[in-house]
């Protein structure tokens, strides 16, 4: 195999511009500092050229290293690793020496960070005529693994490489939606669906956000590199809704439990959810009389329904337990549950049933119990959703439902003192800057 099939090789494999553009720079980065530093001036241009232009360390750029005797230049190649791929077939495919590999797998932790290949992973290398020079592999999101040859065999060190947290402060009002007003206060989509995961209790975002609504968020971001990496917590937040205000502070219990509280120590979340499904828009509301445009009668509506797409999950609005699951007449496929303080719900017309949700089983809130259908007496794709005390029905939107514990008393304390300088963040005046981490937490 000469230079040129090797470097096909490299292609079918999926190489070059196969890999993530961050690990690229990460990478490379490691790449050229490691040839450097084990071939010294011998190298003249292991890199692809705007590799080298742009990622190479200034002392070691080409014009340098070019004083020395004339050298083959290594040869530079990134294999994506395919499926049922292993090194020993790589190794031999790019006619590397297999002995190169052994040597490796001999050094003290390398050999678990070495074999331990997933489809998709990056390796680089570089070499001279098969003679390996250096290898580098991304272990996990902080972590490099870098192994270059050394006088003797070869050395390996992984490079640190750790995300670090920053917290970020976005106020926006609402005029169109909460994406859009999120987005243009600076965050991100996700950003939005994790404001509305906090206020979910209190706030139908899909029913009742109106223009005028407003919101703070102080929320932890991870970055590396100088790079935004992802969004990481919610730290506080506040949500104005129709001129009422909604407060929500993350508490991490001493044992390690996280969860959103309001200002006074009572959790945000309670034993039921609003609705059953994510997002969706209230197609009918709850009735004592309304005309039934199937049965095309007048009728009690004793239910709400969302509309959604055929195939949504329906969530247990409540922990429970299964005890219903069939047809029943013009509600097509329903899941009936039982909950604690004889509170019962039920889920019609689903198109199918959670798979793995049987009579009898328990559900957590927020399970899958089923998929938006039109089973039964339907004019289109919906959830009709009941909710019933001892056998009266409720009405869902208006019922309260019972809170969950507070903070017990010997943790208040702890609570206070966490919560109050996030608590202060949201009396800040507005465009406050964003800040590093604060210290001690
Ligand atoms: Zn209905």
């Amino acid at each position: 195999m000469d230079h040129g099939q090797r470097k096909q090789r490299a292609q079918q494999i999926g190489a070059a511009d196969a890999y993530p553009h961050r690990f690229g720079v990460v990478a490379s980065c490691i790449v050229a500092g490691s040839i450097f530093a084990a071939a010294g001036s011998q190298l003249q241009n292991p890199l692809p050229e705007q590799l080298s232009a742009e990622f190479a360390p200034a002392s070691a750029r080409p014009s340098t290293a070019a004083t020395s005797a004339p050298a083959t230049p290594f040869e530079f190649v990134a294999v994506t690793i395919g499926r049922n791929d292993t090194l020993d077939r790589i190794f031999r495919e790019l006619q590397l020496h297999v002995s190169d590999l052994a040597a490796l797998r001999n050094l003290p932790d390398v050999r678990h960070n070495l074999d331990i290949i997933r489809p998709g992973d990056v390796i680089q290398m570089t070499h001279l005529g098969g003679e390996l020079k250096s290898l580098t592999r991304r272990i996990n999101e902080t972590a490099t693994l870098s192994v270059t040859r050394a006088e003797e065999g070869f050395s390996a060190n992984i490079v640190e490489n750790p995300l670090e947290t920053k917290e970020q402060r976005l106020t926006g009002t609402v005029d169109s939606s909460l994406y859009v007003a999120v987005n243009e206060a600076g965050g991100t989509d996700r950003l939005a669906v994790s404001l509305a995961d906090v206020f979910k209790y209190d706030i139908d975002f899909v029913n009742s956000v109106q223009p005028g609504d407003r919101f703070i968020v102080t929320h932890e971001q991870q970055w590396q590199d100088g790079e935004f990496v992802r969004d990481g917590d919610i730290l506080a937040a506040e949500f104005v809704n129709s001129g009422r205000a909604y407060r929500a502070v993350r508490y991490v219990t001493p044992n390690g439990h996280a969860d959103y509280y309001t200002p006074d120590g009572r959790p945000v979340r309670k034993a039921f959810l609003r609705y059953p499904v994510d997002y969706a828009r209230i197609s009918s509301g709850y009735s004592q009389a309304r005309w039934h445009p199937v049965l095309h009668r007048v009728r009690a509506h004793r239910g709400i329904d969302f509309a959604a797409a055929t195939g949504t999950p329906i969530k247990a609005a409540g922990a429970g337990r299964v005890i219903f699951r069939g047809v029943k007449g013009g509600y097509g496929n329903v899941v009936e549950l039982s909950h604690s303080n004889g509170i019962t719900t039920l889920y019609a017309h689903m198109s199918r049933f959670a798979r793995e949700v049987g009579v009898g089983d328990r559900v957590a809130q927020g399970e899958v119990i089923g998929y938006v259908g039109m089973t039964g007496l339907a004019t289109g794709p919906h959830v009709h959703y009941e909710y019933r005390v001892n056998g009266v029905y409720k009405n869902p939107a208006r019922v309260t439902v019972p809170k969950a514990d507070p903070i017990p008393a010997n943790l208040m304390e702890d609570f206070r003192a966490k919560t109050a300088p996030l608590l202060a963040d949201l009396d800040a005046p507005a465009d406050g800057p964003v800040r590093v981490a604060r210290a001690g937490r």
